[in-house]
């Protein structure tokens, strides 16, 4: 049997914020980790690495990220003003949003991005990926100026040399399977390693292992028929152990249990992610073409709005399509606007010179039906409306079905080049219900469950049938030091 003040389980974001956390408020902490060493780190470190957070000047900016009087001068970074971020996450989630748990992320997003870069955490500005050239000036779009370095791999390199400075301990191929819990409280968690029963006792438990999107039956069984086909693009750790944990002994479930977070994704990629390609099998380029099913109709309206406010839905939307499939089209007029991950070798890609020579070259789908829909899309773009990638240009189509609202461009200029998607689950909403005060997990009438607190993709409530690109990991480490913090506080403030 081992002991400790606070037991941590899983060693992504959340679980790491919440460990170091915990240490910094003078807690004794074990990590327990159900992956190897080499595979640890769960879906953060599949993740691309960027974080929404508010600010409102450069300034603010500044508290995040080193940046040089030449990068100041020579860029838009726009705003992300808590204002703004409430408003995105409220309208993303039809209003669902639990306005305690999202008053936290947004108000604490800030500060906690701070925290970060105090635990040796590096941020740079995101020119890659969010920014174009505008006028002499790179603009920032999508309210995302900043980025991990090295992405989320980087993310969790950063946190776990400061795990280790600081002297926490991590238990690897250690799978939590259930909570030691006497009907009053919880005082530690029984795990398999290797092929045996392990007993780890703490005076508080911070499970943060991750949502259900790696069971297929469990995602058949929640968010409904067909979902148990979707990839899965990241760790294949994250089956649902921890909120099985919580709601065997009574914890309230809390959120949106028929929705998840899923995007288009290479429809070959395998079943789960790969670290050697993180998140490149994304095809986030969408806006800038059309989406084309088995029946050679479109499906979305892919310009309703920048890819980061609709990429989480449309997974789902492909995983609807027959056969789960869509080819992403585009002409030579998009090429120049796709993003890296367009760029890459291990992906499912055509071309041809001609939309007819392109039509029978895309795997399963009506050619015939293909080519009708792209000549009523050409007819119907809005081209006396000027095209402008850097903001929502209005340039739509008139009377077709779906519309596309904006970045409508004729596919007219060979070569033509498309790219085969499927759906990529990446984590799933449905949670348990915490303490906004404490990160403490509450029982089904509400009443708190002594010694239990959960972060990150664990925590109910906060993302309902969308979600605003960049928010899991800074939640996940809003939410991940909130639990920390009160766990350490309950230890300590009872010895
Ligand atoms: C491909 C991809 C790209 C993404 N890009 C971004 C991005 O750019 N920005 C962003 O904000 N978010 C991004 N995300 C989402 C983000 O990664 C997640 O929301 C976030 O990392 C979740 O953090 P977490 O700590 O809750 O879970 P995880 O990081 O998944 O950690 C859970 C941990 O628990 C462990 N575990 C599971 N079960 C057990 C058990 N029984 N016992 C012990 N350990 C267990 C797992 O091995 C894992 O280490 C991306 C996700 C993916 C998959």
């Amino acid at each position: 049997m081992q002991s400790s003040d606070v037991l941590v389980v899983g060693k992504g974001n959340a679980a790491l914020c919440a460990a170091l956390a915990a240490r910094e408020a003078g807690a004794q902490v074990t990590m327990l980790e159900a992956a190897s060493r080499e595979e640890a780190g769960g879906n953060s470190a599949f993740a691309g690495g960027v974080m929404r957070f508010a600010f409102g000047t450069v300034d603010e900016l500044k508290r995040v990220t080193d940046l040089s009087d030449e990068e100041i001068a020579t860029s838009d970074f726009g705003t992300n003003t808590e204002d703004e971020y409430f408003d995105d996450l409220f309208r993303l989630t039809s209003f669902r949003t639990d306005p305690a748990l999202s008053e936290l992320l947004v108000t604490r997003s800030q500060d906690t991005m701070a925290w970060l870069r105090s635990q040796g955490v590096r941020f740079v500005p995101n020119f890659g990926r969010q920014a174009a050239m505008v006028d002499g000036k790179r603009r920032f779009f999508g309210r995302l100026p900043i980025e991990v370095s090295g992405g989320g791999a980087g993310l969790v390199a950063f946190l776990d040399r400061a795990a280790e400075k600081a002297g926490i301990e991590v238990s690897y191929d250690t799978r939590a399977v259930s909570l030691v819990y006497d009907g009053e409280r919880v005082s530690g968690v029984r795990a398999k390693r290797d092929g045996k029963m392990v007993e780890f006792t703490a005076r508080a438990v911070v499970l943060a292992c991750g949502g259900f999107e790696a069971n297929p039956e469990w995602r058949a069984r929640y968010l409904g028929p067909g979902w148990e086909l979707a990839k899965v693009r990241g760790t294949r750790f994250n089956v649902g152990d921890g909120l099985r944990m919580a709601l065997d002994i009574g914890a309230q479930p809390c959120g949106n249990w028929s929705g998840c977070h899923a995007t288009g994704w290479d429809r070959y990629a395998p079943e789960f992610g790969d670290k050697s390609i993180g998140d490149q099998f994304q095809k986030h380029s969408y806006i800038f073409g059309l989406l084309i099913n088995a029946n050679g109709k479109r499906f979305v309206d892919e310009g309703l709005d920048f890819h980061s406010f609709t990429y989480a839905r449309y997974g789902g939307e492909v995983l609807r399509q027959p056969g789960q499939f869509a080819w992403q089209v585009f002409d030579a007029k998009a090429k120049p606007l796709l993003r890296p991950e367009y760029r890459m070798k291990k992906m499912t890609k055509v071309t041809a010179d001609t939309l007819e020579e392109l039509a029978p070259k895309l795997e399963g789908v009506d050619a015939k039906a293909f080519l009708a829909t792209v000549r009523a899309f050409n007819e119907a773009v809005m081209t006396e409306v000027r095209f402008d990638h850097t903001v929502k240009d209005g340039r739509g189509t008139r009377g077709i079905e779906p519309p596309k609202s904006n970045w409508a461009q004729r596919l007219d200029t060979p070569p033509f080049e498309a790219y085969a998607t499927t759906c990529g689950v990446t984590f799933t909403f449905g949670g348990v219900r915490i303490d906004p005060a404490s990160g403490q997990v509450v029982d089904v009438i509400g009443a708190p469950i002594a010694g239990l607190y959960a972060a990150g993709e664990m925590v109910g409530g906060l993302f309902y049938f969308n979600y605003p690109s960049g928010t899991g990991l800074v939640s996940g480490a809003v939410f991940g030091r909130l639990a920390g913090t009160g766990a350490a506080a309950a230890v300590i403030g009872n010895e």
